[in-house]
């Protein structure tokens, strides 16, 4: 224990690095949206400033959607048209989902925003409904202390080589497969 204490602590001596890294969650399991939300809360006690984009539009309005609307250092931006999977019309989903990035961009490039959120980025890079190398441009040339949170499915290798630190959420299990559904304050 004495000889692990002692290899956590130079480890800990030598992380001496201060700057905005970028946090991917990625896998099928449940847990990367809500654990974005959950590092929104800590950064909330800090009082800094933070900035959501949710790239899919879900049925109804999710219970951190309506705390979050109550917090003035929050603001959320979500697909306002009918962006889901069973979209019939995919010019009209690339020009929202264009839209969308264009204000991501915008906080990208804000100085005064600490910690970005991208929530269900990953789809419109698999499905092409965004280009990744702008993508991947926009967030190396970010402030340089800003955080970025990306969550979604099937993250792409480029988005896992910028990424600072990737996790992998594995699905074991869910409830919804035993005809469980949605419950609100857990799913929603
Ligand atoms: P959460 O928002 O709960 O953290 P997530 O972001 O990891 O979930 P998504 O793929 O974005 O997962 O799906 C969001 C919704 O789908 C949630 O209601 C979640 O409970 C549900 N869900 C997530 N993973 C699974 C799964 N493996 N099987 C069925 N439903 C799932
Ligand atoms: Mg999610």
């Amino acid at each position: 224990m004495q000889h692990k204490k002692s290899y956590i602590d130079a480890r800990i001596e030598k992380a001496n690095i201060d700057k905005g890294i970028i946090v991917l969650l990625t896998g099928n399991g449940k847990g990367k949206s809500s654990s974005a939300l959950g590092m929104t809360c800590r950064a909330l006690g800090y009082g800094m400033s933070i900035s959501i984009v949710k790239f899919l539009k879900g049925i109804q309005d999710t219970g951190e959607d309506i705390f979050l609307a109550k917090q003035p250092n929050v603001q959320t931006t979500l697909m306002k048209t009918g962006f889901t999977w069973d979209t019939q019309d995919k010019a009209f989903d690339t020009k929202m989902a264009i839209k969308i990035w264009s204000e991501a961009e915008q906080y990208l490039t804000n100085q005064s925003i600490d910690l970005v959120v991208l929530d269900e980025l990953t789809y419109m890079i698999n499905y092409k409904y965004l280009d990744e190398q702008k993508i991947l441009d926009v967030l190396v040339n970010r402030p340089k202390n800003q955080h970025v949170i990306i969550t979604g499915r099937a993250a792409s290798q480029n988005l896992i080589k910028l990424a600072d630190t990737v996790s992998e959420v594995k699905d074991i299990k869910h409830a919804f497969r035993a005809n469980i559904k949605a419950q609100k304050g857990v799913d929603l």
